[in-house]
């Protein structure tokens, strides 16, 4: 490590405290996570709670109230867990949170996204010297968004505390932008998991069987393959457009066969479909049971993942919460790009139910390494952060 800790800025340190502690799937240390965020708590001064949704999936809040406590509040959300490593492909332990000589703090969650989780308690922290906001600011650690958020904020919207936060606006995780750009983004794709059944006659691997499964087999993947080709085209014909803004189709599972001279008479496939959110559901599942007719009887499909809300977060400047975000901006004279996030993260719960979420992760001149081996943040950047977030929050808690 080539700083020394007495020349690190305590918020570098809390950051990098907060890698070390190993909240990865599929056995993620969220007893850790609670001890280290209850010590923050304390260390700042704000009152928090825990709230249990299932055994082992703590929910952690700290809350800083407002001038008038009755306006819809504040949600400042991360998540506490982290995906797996292979820590053979990293250049360094992926749970020491490494300092490189340049600033680069290399661990999982470095960008995704305890980054954030330590920066809006670091912005608070400073806030609290200030004077008061109007509203309510509450800062919450969800667990399991990086295994779908069944167990963490899909549950916890439904939970009594939640309500009780009776929310205005939130902020949750975006992606980092490798140029001097931060990318904010307002909605994300549906994601659609589709397993397709094809049927037909079984016999002896010697024969010309007739009406077989894997002839249909072979021409309903490649009119999904067909599709996928054609959007891929889309995005590259277009320097103005991002993954967001089309769909994106992949062939994840197959399945099928007995042994090696038997035609069998089952075969399945699944496919991992992201559709934007500019696609019109309905027409898309038609065409999906379109593609299925044409290839003939005995082909049908079902859903292990079916994600229907398209509700959009608005960007117009007409809207308080989109004009107190992006004014903020303007007068740090730093450049956004908006843009539909192009998985999935917490804020699709919060949307679906109505409640406006804006993705953003204050991480510009740096490569998107979110998921990826080593997976770093500059200190220098996550310093910067902070200060984004001290102009960013008041503004959006004191909007009137
Ligand atoms: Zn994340």
């Amino acid at each position: 490590m080539a700083t020394p800790n007495e020349c690190e800025d305590p918020a570098v340190t809390n950051f990098r405290r907060y890698l070390r502690i190993k909240t990865v799937h599929p056995n993620p240390d969220y007893d850790g996570a609670m001890e280290f965020l209850k010590e923050m708590a304390e260390d700042v001064g704000l009152p928090y709670q825990i709230i249990e949704l299932s055994a082992n999936h703590p929910v952690f809040i700290m809350t800083l109230e407002g001038e008038d406590p009755s306006l819809p509040s504040i949600m400042l959300n991360s998540h506490t867990d982290v995906v797996p490593v292979f820590a053979d492909k990293w250049c360094v332990d992926p749970f020491s949170a490494e300092k490189k000589e340049n600033g680069d703090i290399y661990a999982r969650g470095s960008q995704d996204m305890k980054c954030v989780g330590i920066q809006y308690i670091e912005a608070i922290r400073r806030l609290m010297a200030k004077e008061k906001m109007l509203r309510t600011i509450h800062l919450t650690f969800m667990p399991d968004e990086e295994i779908g958020g069944v167990l963490g904020m899909k549950a916890f919207v439904e939970h009594e505390e939640f309500k009780k936060m009776n929310i205005g606006f939130a902020l949750d995780e975006g992606l980092a932008n490798p140029t001097e750009y931060f990318t904010v983004f307002y909605g994300e794709r549906s994601p659609w998991w589709l397993k397709i059944y094809c049927t037909g006659n079984p016999g002896h691997g010697s024969r010309f069987i007739e009406n077989t499964a894997a002839e249909k087999y072979a021409k309903i993947i490649n009119k999904f393959l067909a599709y996928r080709e054609e959007q891929e085209k889309r995005l590259n014909a277009d320097k103005n457009m991002t993954l967001g803004d089309v769909t994106t189709v992949n062939l994840t599972m197959v399945e099928g066969g007995v042994q090696p001279n038997v035609v069998p008479s089952d075969l399945s496939v699944c496919f991992d479909i992201r559709i934007t959110p500019t696609a019109n559901l309905v027409e898309f599942e038609e065409m999906i049971k379109q593609w299925c007719q044409e290839v003939g009887e005995g082909v049908t499909y079902e859903f292990l993942q079916k994600y229907t809300d398209q509700t959009l977060t608005s960007t117009d400047l007409s809207d308080p919460w989109w004009k107190a975000f992006s004014s903020t901006f303007d007068k740090l004279q730093l450049k956004t790009k908006l843009e539909i996030f192009p998985a999935a993260t917490d804020s699709r719960y919060l949307r679906e139910l109505g409640y406006p979420a804006l993705g953003f992760s204050p991480m510009n001149f740096t490569p998107i390494l979110l998921h990826d081996h080593n997976e770093f943040l500059n200190e220098k950047i996550f310093l910067e952060g902070i200060k984004i977030y001290c102009e960013l929050i008041p503004n959006i808690a004191n909007v009137k």
